[in-house]
């Protein structure tokens, strides 16, 4: 299982090479880890599921839990800020990682994801427990990447298949997606145990003892300096989330726009983070894409409006063509939440199994009840106190809003919808189809001239420039037909249009559909409501 998804993940990786949806950056000079370029197809699809996602969510949004529809404005706020809205928010300090480093393969890795596995059915890790036997590296809950056994206990395989999907309390029981206690004797490796113990703690690719440091700060925001001097006042951090750029606006958009509680701001923007190790392909990268929502509610109505989240957001993902069982809800737990949310109505994550993942899942977008945390914070440190509060005029009520926020990542959602889209076919020329949802596909529909003369060339133009017009089309006229199919077929085009000789005496043009390779003939003129129909407009 784990070797047929590493080679559909190599199969992957090689099409979005060859067919240019993702580049590795700076390719000629060898690369720079963590950081990717999307070519001409990966910027049409990332681009869709952003316009798609912009469209739904701020322009037409649905309807909410009470029947009216959701009072939505945008923002683009900049990636540089002042640095005291990260104090507040909490990442200065608290966007640290505790490291620890091999110091003879110069790996670093994150101490909370080193896992023991303890001889005595202990359960937390106490001062004098025995050393680990098996040491775990994960990157999150979820995303365990091997585990390593260093003395061959019999429980090793069931801890594997656990950890695969394994949160951890603080009481150090390791806890399974569900929830339930996997097995008592499980514990993490805590900072603490770490510097009493880092010398008998197995490093883990090599497991090797006595090799790591103790645990280090590692701040994962990226630094640089504003004008000309460089010192510490002029450092400035890169935003690591897109979010607080919204509740630094907050009282902007509240002075100048007609928005009442409940009402939301979304917005679409790069973050940037030094995750320690990026790895995943795009999964986890250091400069990134967020399309995030805060929506701003009255605090009694948060259970209502975190459920409705929750659902519309999973809706939504399912909408554009993740309908598969690859993809799932997963509320955290208590123990996993961030501190602020610890009060609230809860923290789920929309999880997607990408092949790197099976058969556990990656976090696609969390939704979070962020309670009054971040407003306050801002009311607190900018000085701005009770004027930052909600005024309710028909209430008569002043009030911090609670904030419900869906957090999405534009390039985990770009690389989920790849990896759905990926069908080997055997049957066809090009052994692989790419089932793009027709919303999402790159390209729309390609029209192909059956031959290049006797006037098919011209029909075609015709009716390619009055479709560029609305949707991103491609004419192509060389090579034999097959081998035009058997690119559209690569690149997920839904639809392509073929002129013969057939349509220079009765003006109807072949329909070749993608997924069944179904064919069938309609009027040129009915091209245009054809796509409009399977596709919409955007
Ligand atoms: P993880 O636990 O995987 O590190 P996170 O919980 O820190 O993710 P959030 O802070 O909730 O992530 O960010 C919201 C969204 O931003 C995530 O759901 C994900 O889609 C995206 N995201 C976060 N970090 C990265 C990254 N390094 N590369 C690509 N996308 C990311």
């Amino acid at each position: 299982m784990a070797q047929e998804s590493a080679s559909k993940m190599d199969k992957i990786v090689a099409l979005c090479r060859r067919r240019a949806f993702i580049f590795q950056s700076s390719e000629i000079y060898g690369g720079i880890n963590g950081f990717w370029d999307y070519g001409p197809l990966g910027t049409e699809l990332k681009r869709n599921l952003k316009n798609a996602w912009w469209k739904d969510i701020v322009q037409c949004p649905p309807a909410g839990p009470d029947g009216e529809i959701l009072d939505m404005v945008g923002l683009d706020s900049t990636i540089i800020m002042n640095r005291r809205v990260w104090e507040a928010s909490g990442h200065a300090s608290g966007f640290n990682d505790p490291m620890v480093d091999d110091r003879e393969t110069k790996q670093r890795f994150r101490a909370d994801h080193l896992f023991g596995l303890f001889i005595d059915a202990a359960g937390a890790a106490s001062e004098g427990t025995e050393i680990p036997v098996v040491t775990m590296i994960a990157s999150t809950a979820g995303e365990a990447l091997e585990v390593f056994e260093t003395n061959g206990r019999k429980w090793l395989k069931e801890a594997g298949a656990a950890m695969k999907i394994a949160s951890c309390g603080p009481d150090g029981i390791v806890l399974d997606h569900r929830g339930a206690p996997v097995k008592a004797a499980l514990a993490p490796v805590d900072g603490a145990l770490l510097r009493r113990a880092a010398d008998r703690v197995p490093s883990p690719f090599t497991q090797k003892t006595g090799v790591l440091t103790e645990p280090r700060q590692f701040n994962l925001m990226f630094k640089t300096f504003v004008g000309a001097l460089q010192d510490e006042d002029s450092m400035a951090y890169l935003r690591p989330e897109t979010a607080q750029g919204i509740f630094a606006n907050f009282r902007n958009v509240t002075d100048t726009c007609r928005v009442k509680v409940p009402f939301g701001m979304a917005q679409i923007g790069k973050a940037f983070r030094n995750e320690v190790t990026p790895r995943n392909f795009t999964f986890r990268s250091r400069e990134f894409e967020q399309m995030e929502i805060e929506f701003f509610i009255h605090p009694q109505s948060a259970e209502q409006w975190y459920s409705w989240w929750r659902e519309s957001r999973f809706a939504w993902w399912q909408s554009i063509g993740l309908t598969s069982s690859n993809l799932q809800m997963r509320s955290h737990d208590r123990d996993e939440l961030a501190h602020y949310a610890k009060l609230g109505a809860g923290t789920s994550d929309i999880e997607y199994r990408f092949p790197f993942t099976a058969p556990g899942f990656g976090e696609l977008e969390g939704v979070a009840h962020r309670t009054d945390f971040d407003l306050r914070q801002h009311a607190e440190y900018s000085g701005l106190g009770d004027k930052l509060k909600y005024f309710d005029q028909e209430k008569n009520e002043r009030y911090f809003p609670h904030v419900i926020e869906p957090s999405a990542g534009a390039d985990r959602g770009t690389l989920a919808l790849i990896c759905e889209a990926y069908h080997d076919d055997p049957a066809r020329p090009s052994g692989v189809v790419m089932k793009f949802h027709p919303r999402m596909a790159p390209i729309k529909a390609a029209i192909f001239p059956l031959v290049d003369k006797d006037g098919m060339p011209e029909i075609a133009g015709n009716l390619f420039r009055d479709l560029r017009r609305t949707w991103n089309v491609q004419m192509d006229v060389k090579q034999n037909i097959g081998k035009r199919y058997a690119r559209m077929d690569e690149v997920g085009t839904p639809f392509c249009f073929t002129i013969d000789t057939q349509t220079l005496t009765d003006q109807t043009l072949t329909v070749r559909y993608r997924d069944t390779l179904a064919q069938e003939r309609i009027g040129i003129d009915r091209v245009r409501a054809f796509l409009a129909d399977k596709i919409g407009e955007n």
